[in-house]
C-alpha cells in the first residue's frame, strides 16, 4: 500500500484496550511519532512488537519535523502517529502535523482508540446529549477568567481535563461562577486499577475533595447551565417591535402575526397595542 499517516488511538490505562487494527497498524509502520520513545517502546514490547523507528513529535518538536514526515510519506513509509495516551490531537500533539499531511494531498487514516473525554461522557450520568469541550483551563490570569466564565455560561455539558493538583482549585472557581448546585462528575484513573466515579453537585465537590485528596488522572464533567428564562417585553418594547415591522414594509396584520409569534407573545395583546396606539 502506498505511504499513509495513521493516527492511532492507544489505552488510557487497560492496555487491554488496544484493539486488534490499532496493534496491526503498529506492528506494520515504517516509522512511529510519539511523545516519549520509552514509554511508547514500553507498549511495543508489551503487544510482543519488535523494535521501530521512532520520531519524537511533542508541542517542541511537531512544527519542526512535519516536513521531514509530510517527504517520508509522499516517498512511501507508513508512519503512524501515537500520543503517550488516548487520542492523538485532543489535548496531545497531532493536529499541527495531520494539517500538514492533508496540506500535501496524502492519505490519512484514523484507528479509533480509547480517550479519557468520551469515557467520561459515558459514566458521567450528566446528560451530554450535546456537549463540549474545553480540555485544560488556561492557569491563571485573564484568559483563565473569560474561559471559566464562558464555561458557567455554556448550555452543554463541559467536559475538562485537569491535573490533580489544581482540581481542588478548579472545582472552587467552578462554584463561584456556577454556583453550587450545578451537576458534576469526577472521573478518576479511568480504566485503571483505581478508577473511581464521584458525582454530585459542585458544592458538594469541594467537600468531597478536602475529604478526600485528588490523586490520579481526571475529567471533570460539568452539566450545561439551565437556559435563562426570555426576558418579559414591557408594552413599550412590544411597540417598537411593531413600529420596526412596519417600518420595513409589512401589513399591520402581519406585523401583529410576526412579532407575536416571535416572541412568544399573546396575539390578542400585540393586537390591542397596535389598535390603540
Ligand atoms: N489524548 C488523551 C485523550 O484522548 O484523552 C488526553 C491526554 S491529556 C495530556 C491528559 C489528561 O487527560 C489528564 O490530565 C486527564 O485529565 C485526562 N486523562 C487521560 N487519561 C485519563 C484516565 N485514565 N482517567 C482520567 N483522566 C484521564
Amino acid at each position: 500500500m502506498s505511504g499513509r499517516l495513521v493516527v492511532v488511538g492507544t489505552p488510557i490505562g487497560n492496555l487491554d484496550d488496544l484493539s486488534p487494527r490499532a496493534r496491526r497498524a503498529l506492528d506494520e509502520a515504517d516509522l512511529i511519532c510519539c511523545e516519549d520513545t520509552r514509554r511508547t517502546g514500553r507498549l511495543l514490547q508489551s503487544m510482543g512488537i519488535g523494535r521501530r523507528e521512532f520520531r519524537v513529535v511533542n508541542e517542541h518538536t511537531e512544527h519542526g519535523q512535519a516536513p521531514q514526515l509530510v517527504s517520508a510519506i509522499a516517498g512511501g513509509s507508513m508512519v503512524v502517529l501515537v500520543s503517550d495516551a488516548g487520542m492523538p490531537a485532543i489535548s496531545d500533539p497531532g493536529q499541527l502535523l495531520v494539517a500538514a499531511v492533508a496540506e500535501a494531498g496524502l492519505t490519512i487514516e484514523v484507528v479509533p482508540g480509547p480517550t479519557a473525554v468520551s469515557t467520561a461522557i459515558a459514566g458521567s450520568g450528566i446528560d451530554a446529549r450535546r456537549f463540549c469541550f474545553e480540555g485544560f483551563l488556561p492557569r491563571k490570569g485573564r484568559e483563565r477568567t473569560e474561559r471559566l466564565a464562558a464555561v458557567a455560561a455554556e448550555e452543554r455539558a463541559v467536559v475538562l481535563y485537569e491535573a490533580p493538583h489544581r482540581l481542588e482549585r478548579t472545582v472552587a472557581d467552578l462554584v463561584e461562577l456556577c454556583g453550587a448546585d450545578r451537576p458534576v462528575a469526577l472521573a478518576r484513573e479511568l480504566t485503571k486499577m483505581y478508577e473511581s466515579w464521584w458525582r454530585g453537585t459542585l458544592g458538594e465537590a469541594v467537600a468531597h475533595l478536602e475529604a478526600d485528596p485528588p490523586r490520579g488522572e481526571f475529567v471533570v464533567v460539568v452539566e450545561g447551565a439551565v437556559p435563562a428564562p426570555p426576558a418579559e417585553l414591557d408594552d413599550e418594547a412590544i411597540l417598537a417591535l411593531l413600529a420596526a415591522e412596519l417600518d420595513e414594509g409589512a401589513s399591520r396584520r402581519d406585523a401583529i402575526d410576526h412579532v407575536a409569534a416571535t416572541h412568544g407573545l399573546p396575539r390578542k395583546r400585540v393586537y390591542r397595542l397596535a389598535t390603540d396606539s
